[in-house]
């Protein structure tokens, strides 16, 4: 008998129950904007930020509409103006290098290493190369590349870091939280990341100005007395009059939703780790298949699976998708002309015009990536990795 894999790579887990009665309680007092309070009541969204700043160990936090707001907030907030180029992973999705256009900064892509961070040589190269004085870093499918060697790198040419972590929260490197190492952090509270409120996203920083600036760009409408987690008013001051709004708040209603799920999160995060190992323990050994080893200073966030096909055919890599999928298990490809679905790429986005970079397209070319959501199963994971070996295996054998 054939095997057939029939949960939906899609299904997240409920929300706790703590969230939906506390979400019932912003409901039912109507006050869902985050400056609507009565006296003496702190607002949801300020102590989700407290919280934040807490768990990941940064002086100020910022709750915002989303993670792609966060990063262009981001972006702002340190100071690139329009026209300036913004280095950033070739292997990422479409909303980084879109933050990066939406503030009318020039996308310019840095290659990708088999492990699947940034190539550090290549971010040097492009640093030498256009003098950009920022760098958008995203810890793509949760791969942390050697923070302490990039930051290296940075420094010594004066280039400020912005960590994208939509993939990385609850991760570290070396024990430094990710999105701890750059002089911003922003995080994704979307329903397919860490934690679930639909939209959203979280800014930590410990630079005053920048905290100030992001709460100023969020549209604060000078309320910013009424966040804990922030600087105090003198620093808005120096600031306020110099800053647009453009408003992307975090409201009450995802605030209250989050706070339980962020008490939650490192146990989540060991439940990721165990279905990430499952299926890296059954597809280990496949010939053709190459496991993404991980580096021991690297504390990972298993929320997503990838492997290899490398220097496969790119009909052979359609055809393990297509056998793959008829047994049930959704496989996405990074090697496809077009972009499909999640999966696009740097030379598809043609509002940022790039050089061919053929490491990276080789690389791409052999990327496979499944989401593992937590309604997977230890057992669900091991099926899924059976069906992967069988399926490469079968097509590897006829190649
Ligand atoms: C989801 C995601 C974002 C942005 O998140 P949104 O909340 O959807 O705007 C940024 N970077 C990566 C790599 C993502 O996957």
């Amino acid at each position: 008998m054939t095997e057939r894999f029939t949960g939906i790579f899609t299904q997240q887990e409920p929300i706790p129950d703590e969230g939906i009665e506390a979400a019932l309680r912003i409901l039912k007092n109507g006050r869902l904007h985050r400056y609507n309070v009565v006296a003496g009541e702190v607002a949801e969204a300020a102590l989700l930020e407290q919280e934040f700043a807490a768990y990941t160990g940064a002086r100020y936090c910022l709750g915002v509409a989303s993670g792609g707001y966060a990063l262009a907030t981001a972006l702002r907030a340190v100071g690139v103006k329009p026209g300036e180029p913004v280095l950033t992973n070739a292997f990422t999705l479409a909303p980084v290098p879109g933050a990066i256009a939406s503030m009318g900064g020039v996308p310019v892509f840095v290659g990708v290493t088999e492990h699947l961070v940034i190539d550090l040589e290549d971010l040097e190269a492009k640093i030498a190369l256009t003098g950009s004085k920022a760098l958008m870093l995203s810890h793509m499918r949760g791969h942390i590349c050697d923070m302490d060697r990039l930051m290296a790198i940075c420094d010594a040419a004066d280039v400020i870091v912005i960590e994208d972590c939509a993939h990385t929260m609850g991760a570290s490197w070396n024990g430094v939280p990710s999105g701890r190492h750059g002089a911003v952090g922003c995080y994704s509270t979307q329903t397919y990341k860490h934690m679930n409120s639909g939209e959203g996203g979280l800014l930590v920083t410990d630079d005053e100005e920048i905290a100030a600036r992001a709460v100023l760009l969020s549209g604060s409408y000078m309320f910013y007395h009424a966040h804990p987690a922030m600087p105090g008013p003198e620093v808005f001051e120096r600031v306020k009059y110099d800053t647009p709004n453009v408003s992307g708040r975090m409201d009450n209603l995802r605030a209250a939703i989050l706070r339980p799920q962020l008490r939650d999160l490192d146990t989540q995060v060991a439940r990721w780790n165990e279905r990430y190992r499952t299926l890296e323990d059954g597809v280990r050994g496949t010939p053709g298949l190459t496991v993404i080893e991980r580096p021991e200073e690297e504390f990972y966030v298993g929320s997503s699976f990838q492997v290899l096909l490398l220097d496969w055919a790119a009909d052979k890599v359609r055809e393990v998708v297509k056998r793959a999928g008829a047994r049930g298990v959704e496989l996405k490809w990074f090697g496809a002309e077009d972009p499909a679905g999640f999966t696009s790429r740097y030379d598809h986005w043609r509002y940022a015009p790039s050089e061919k970079m053929p490491k990276s397209d080789r690389v791409l070319a052999g990327i496979v990536d499944l989401r593992v959501p937590l309604t997977f199963s230890l057992d669900d994971c091991a099926l899924i990795a059976r069906i992967l070996r069988a399926e490469v295996g079968a097509v590897h054998q006829q190649a």
